[in-house]
């Protein structure tokens, strides 16, 4: 019982005594440390944003004269901002819809080849031309939420397209696999240091902050996919070396595939 933290109650039994564990506290602890670590960063993670916002208000209200240039250039800051906090909220709404037991999942047929290439032209658009993007179907529509898939593959793809520089290269592929069906995003961009692989999928870990929110990232998005591939019953296969770039797979399982 080492490390862990248990609720007993000791009960005479003829003459001897008995030890009856009622409770387990050491997973409900972990999840209330998590939460509050979650809200802790998401606080933090809004205040940010609307301390600017509230500075450059600061600034018109003691200065009605401001010139038309400058008045733009706050008023683009404070747009900036506002669209930021607008993403964060979206995503930390989609996450706990995801989260929530009464959210059933969908179980449609998803047209995979129209899900995937419509993911690799929002990735073309977001590129604007810096990336070769291409994709490959090599595979059978699966069963399940199709809004939940393309949101989760869809994010994958912008991550290729963020953390890769100008001129390199990105492969979308869906294809059957041994076991499962794939989903794969290879790219040739800046890669993960081994160290941080396994904590990528935590809510508002990044790697490089000031990277990700250049690039307009909230640090959700691989918690989104993780929860999608959960609800699904697939999985999130991260490979990467720094410098070389990253692939990533998520797997669904062959009992997704149409009956
Ligand atoms: P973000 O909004 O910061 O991109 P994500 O949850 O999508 O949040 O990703 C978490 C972190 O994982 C990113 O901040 C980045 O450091 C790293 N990452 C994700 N995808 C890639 C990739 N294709 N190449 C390099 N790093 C990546």
């Amino acid at each position: 019982f080492r490390g862990r933290k248990l609720v007993v109650q000791i009960i005479p039994f003829e003459n001897r005594r008995q030890i009856l564990v009622t409770h387990d506290a050491t997973e409900t602890e972990r999840i209330e440390a998590m939460r509050r670590d979650f809200i802790a960063n998401a606080s933090h993670e809004l205040r940010t944003p609307l301390t600017v916002i509230v500075g450059f208000l600061e600034i018109a209200l003691a200065d009605p004269g401001l010139d038309a240039p400058t008045r733009t250039a706050h008023l683009t800051l404070m747009t900036e901002q506002a669209e930021r906090m607008q993403r964060l909220i979206e995503d930390m709404l989609t996450l706990s819809r995801l989260e929530s037991d009464e959210y059933l999942l969908k179980r449609e047929r998803v047209d995979i080849a129209a899900l995937v290439e419509g993911v690799a032209a929002e990735a073309t658009a977001l590129s604007r031309g810096r990336h070769r993007i291409e994709f490959v179907v090599d595979g059978p529509d699966v069963m399940g939420s199709a809004d939940e898939l393309r949101s989760a593959f869809a994010n994958l793809a912008s991550n290729a397209v963020r953390y890769t520089p100008a001129g390199g290269h990105i492969r979308l592929s869906w294809t059957r696999g041994p076991n499962d069906l794939r989903f794969e995003v290879m790219d040739d961009g800046i890669g993960i240091d081994e160290q941080h692989i396994a904590r990528l999928t935590e809510r508002f870990y990044r790697v490089d902050k000031s990277r990700s929110r250049e690039t307009q990232g909230t640090g959700l998005g691989l918690a989104i996919v993780k929860h999608v591939l959960l609800r699904h019953g697939g999985k999130l296969a991260i490979r990467s070396a720094p410098g070389q770039g990253s692939v990533f797979t998520a797997s669904l399982p062959n009992t997704s595939l149409p009956g």
